[in-house]
């Protein structure tokens, strides 16, 4: 059974658990589905509307997965040949990524790689927007945002949020930047399913909102550059984002090492961010999962797969912590997550 070194939840989920009190995961609305059976192109650096990279396949040819309805969990991701245990799935690059807010300046600003104890940081920015990237292309591709972000006084929105230990804002402060930057379109997030909105929450992620809008009036930007940045934009995103944000948790050692065990008993060195991918977000949960997705040194994520996997056969990952007992498990997904588990672990009562 798999477990995580002292991670609870691997995918976010919704914080606290008055909110999930009247939950159900909506089914995925027909126009937000890639289509009903997308087979993945293997063309490496496949660009999504937004620019992101949303994966590179692991070796040549495409990755052997194809995104289809399931019967009951909406869409889902499933093999498209037999893949062995402990083979390389795909990888993914994130579309949005952000550092856990107490690491700013101990992982890359770009992509979540700790600063080695040795290093000498490589620092942009002044004074009081000072950030460390790992790489000169982690810096150049964080060129176009930056530009952006460092103009705004983010003190306002940042407190806010730091004072609440609210994570997702930062991911959204990231993509509104990439957005008025043009380095990510508006609606990139939108073939995500959302989570549902209730009244309570709808005070909090308005003023988040309006220290956002405030931070980016006062630096006047364009209007027309913030056109998109409405209240329904924000509220859009944000819902994406607390349902299908990873918690990046990066492992260490090399990949060869973790590959020579089907086990996903890895013990991860506490998270380092939070980050947003597309292909990751189709996969559904098991609490005996067949698939695992790792971190090794940065935000890239890894699939792998943890059994012998037949061609057709779902590809599902575990969103908790798979030690937890069967009345622990069910009550974290049902609050965190918004569904009734009904894999064959827990049908077996185990
Ligand atoms: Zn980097
Ligand atoms: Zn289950």
């Amino acid at each position: 059974m798999s477990s995580v070194a002292g991670s609870v939840l691997r995918r976010s989920a919704r914080p606290t658990l008055h909110r999930a009190a009247a939950l159900s995961r909506s089914p995925p609305s027909s126009s937000s589905l890639l289509s009903t059976s997308t087979s993945v192109s293997g063309q490496s650096g496949h660009v999504a509307s937004g620019g992101a990279e949303v994966y590179t396949p692991a070796a040549s040819g495409p990755p052997p997965i194809r995104v289809s309805m399931t019967e009951s969990s909406g869409r889902g991701v499933f093999a498209t040949r037999p893949i062995g245990a402990g083979d390389l799935i795909h990888t993914a690059s994130p579309m949005v990524a952000h550092p856990s807010a107490s690491l700013l300046h101990k992982v890359c600003y770009k992509c979540l790689r700790r600063r080695g104890s040795g290093e000498i940081p490589a620092l942009s920015g002044s004074n009081d927007n000072v950030y460390y990237f790992c790489s000169e292309k982690c810096r150049e591709r964080s060129k176009g945002f930056l530009e952006v972000e460092s103009r705004l006084n983010w003190s306002a929105y940042e407190n806010h949020c730091k004072e609440r230990g609210l994570k997702y804002p930062f991911l959204v402060k990231r993509l509104a930047c990439m957005v008025v930057s043009g380095t990510a379109s508006e609606d990139c997030l939108d073939i995500l399913q959302p989570d549902s909105i209730y009244p309570e929450m709808m005070r909090e992620m308005e003023e988040e909102f309006e220290l956002l809008k405030l931070a980016f009036v006062k630096a006047t930007i364009e209007d027309a550059l913030m056109a998109f940045l409405t209240k329904h934009w924000y509220f859009g995103v944000l819902a994406r984002i607390r349902i299908n944000a990873f918690r990046v948790e990066t492992v260490g050692g090399s990949y060869e090492d973790l590959l020579t065990s089907a086990s996903s008993s890895v013990a991860a060195d506490s998270a380092v961010g939070n980050a947003i991918y597309m292909l990751p977000s189709f996969y559904n949960h098991d609490c005996d999962p067949n698939a695992h997705i790792i971190w090794i040194d940065n935000a890239a994520a890894k699939l792998k797969a943890l059994r012998n996997i037949e061609a057709d056969e779902e590809l599902r990952i575990c969103y908790i912590d798979a030690s937890m007992d069967r009345e622990a498990r069910q009550s974290l997904l049902s609050t965190g997550f918004g569904f009734e588990c009904n894999c064959c672990r827990c049908m077996s009562g185990d």
